[in-house]
């Protein structure tokens, strides 16, 4: 399964979001980005980068407002909605951070569901391939219950089974640990790093969260819309080194502060030491912090 093949190009993509007549906000600016088959790719940034815009152009679940996009080897940018729910169902997998099963369905049924829609299986080849599934995700359990039976790390857990349902491309994960708690969180992540290992399934997963970014072989960061390249983020890196407080300032700071505070004991007649003792021990700072 492991190939070059490309999975997913993104050539010059641009999302606007039109709020009223021609005032709009720019969600994505010139995104050029590929994802090769049996990569974990992961798209990193704050809220309101455009993680889960991007996503969802990935997806063909929304359309870019210029530029073009390639997934699996399908220029999908005009295709029509028809055309788009058969392919994402066929050869996507998708992961939201609400789970978004279907509440009336058990388990098993919620994993079924996408085998049967594509007319391929047969309704007990489909209850099979479900089960195995479940097991795959460690929740062999749960086949019977509903979601609102289940926590939210299992539910994501059968969302992840039914992202797999048949077979996909690409599966493509929005802030996918966003709701559950840490020990599900790990186990997700480490269901996706063996996936990935052994089944050869790609993955791309957007999230803010570096225990997240800390599982993917490439890290895509944006920021206001747009891809940061590494020259960029090495040169943010420093900006916020610099926006942290350096304590050698902070010490100088102070013994202009400590001169201040003995002119005004001298002028008053009053005891210094303190001032001394205080300005001694910012000097035995400075000298070990300072060559
Ligand atoms: P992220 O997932 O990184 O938090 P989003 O892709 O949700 O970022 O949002 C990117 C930008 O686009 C934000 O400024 C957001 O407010 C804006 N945006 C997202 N969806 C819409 C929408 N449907 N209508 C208008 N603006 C939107
Ligand atoms: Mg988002």
């Amino acid at each position: 399964m492991i190939s070059n093949e490309e999975v997913v190009r993104l050539i010059d993509v641009g999302k606007k979001y039109y709020l009223s007549g021609d005032v709009y906000v720019d969600a994505l600016i010139d995104i050029n980005m590929t994802i090769k088959a049996g990569e974990v790719v992961i798209v990193m940034g704050p809220s309101g980068s455009g993680k889960t815009t991007l996503m969802n152009i990935i997806g063909t679940l929304d359309r870019p407002t210029s530029g073009r996009v390639i997934i699996d080897g399908v220029d999908v940018t005009d295709k029509d909605e028809n055309y788009l729910s058969r392919f994402r169902l066929e050869r996507l997998g998708f992961v939201f951070q609400q789970y978004n099963l279907i509440s009336q369905l058990t388990a098993l049924e919620n994993v079924m569901l996408p085998m049967l829609l594509t007319g391929r299986y047969t309704r007990e080849e489909a209850m099979e391939k479900a089960r195995l599934l479940l097991d795959l995700v460690g929740i062999p359990e749960v086949v019977n219950k509903r979601p609102n039976q289940l926590s939210g790390g299992q539910q994501q857990r059968v969302a992840i089974a039914r992202a797999l349902a048949n077979d996909p491309s690409l599966v493509i994960m929005d802030e996918p640990t966003g709701s559950i708690d840490l020990a599900s969180s790990y186990l997700i992540l480490d269901l996706v790093r063996l996936l990935n290992r052994y089944l050869g399934v790609t993955f791309v997963i957007a999230t803010h969260n570096m225990e997240v970014a800390s599982i993917g072989g490439r890290i895509i960061y944006l920021r206001g819309g747009r891809i940061i390249e590494e020259s960029d983020l090495r040169r943010i890196k420093e900006e916020f080194g610099r926006l942290r407080v350096d304590p050698v300032v902070v010490a100088k700071s102070y013994l202009r502060v400590l001169d201040i505070e003995e002119r005004r004991l001298r002028r008053l007649g009053l005891d210094v030491t303190d001032v001394e003792r205080r300005r001694n021990s910012i000097n035995d700072f400075l000298g070990k912090h300072e060559s």
